[in-house]
């Protein structure tokens, strides 16, 4: 890591059912990575072995400042169908800090780029839901160009999400689909985020991959959201 990006709001525990560390030892290893906000956003019920729905109704009995960090709990919601709807109703979403809505092809046939698109400008409308997670994926077309000029008139924000780039991972076409997005964000002065996805404590705050890309394309700092303390705007995550 860096140095220079302090905050990570895409991590997974053992909660997520297929990642490998608690919640404390997530925070420590941020703490050491110099971190100054750790989001932990566990995979909802729609993915196998994901948090059930008490679990993240549970969430307000955490501290939201631990180890000399900020902490903040969500979900990384699965969307379910391709009307928009994701796997947690809305008595279990209200308690959480923010969400992150994600495609993921375990958990959702994937439809038309007008479909696919159609669904994730429906999943962001939710006040709760803060990021677009990995919109990368080439398993689901996504008309990039509609996606960005929505997500910043609502004030959602765009993940690039350093675990796209794992060649092992089950995203196809990442490179490609990020100079896209990138390139798109650049042209509508839409910032992003940088997420880690972690799923063990080694990986957070890993931003080395997704660095790589934003140098090649020359994508400026200042949207870049995980840079500075000021730029902690997200929606939900302060008040
Ligand atoms: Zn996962
Ligand atoms: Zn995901």
């Amino acid at each position: 890591m860096s140095g220079k990006y302090i905050l990570d709001l895409h991590t997974h525990t053992i909660a997520s059912g297929h990642a490998y560390n608690t919640i404390n030892e997530m925070i420590r290893a941020a703490k050491e990575k110099g971190l100054a906000l750790l989001g932990i956003a566990e995979h909802g019920p729609g993915m196998l072995g994901g948090a059930d729905k008490f679990y993240f109704q549970n969430l307000h009995i955490l501290e939201r400042e631990k180890y000399g960090i900020q902490v903040r709990y969500g979900a990384e919601l699965n969307i379910i169908e391709l009307d928009g709807t994701v796997d947690l109703e809305e008595r279990s979403l209200q308690d959480l800090d923010y969400c992150i809505a994600s495609l993921h092809y375990n958990c959702m046939t994937p439809g038309t780029e007008k479909e696919n698109t159609f669904a994730l400008l429906t999943a962001m409308e939710h006040p709760k839901v803060s990021i677009i997670g990995h919109p990368d994926d080439g398993h689901f077309p996504v008309n990039y160009e509609e996606l960005i000029r929505e997500a910043k008139r609502q004030q959602v924000y765009i993940e690039l999400n350093n675990s796209s780039f794992n060649p092992k991972g089950f995203r196809n076409n990442a490179w490609e689909n990020n100079i896209q997005i990138l390139k798109m964000c650049m042209k509508f002065e839409e910032p992003i985020i940088l997420g880690s996805d972690a799923h063990r404590e080694e990986d957070v705050g890993q931003f080395s991959d997704a660095q790589k890309i934003l140098d090649f394309v020359e994508f400026p700092e200042s949207l870049i959201l995980n840079g500075s303390a000021e730029s902690m705007k997200i929606r939900n995550l302060f008040g």
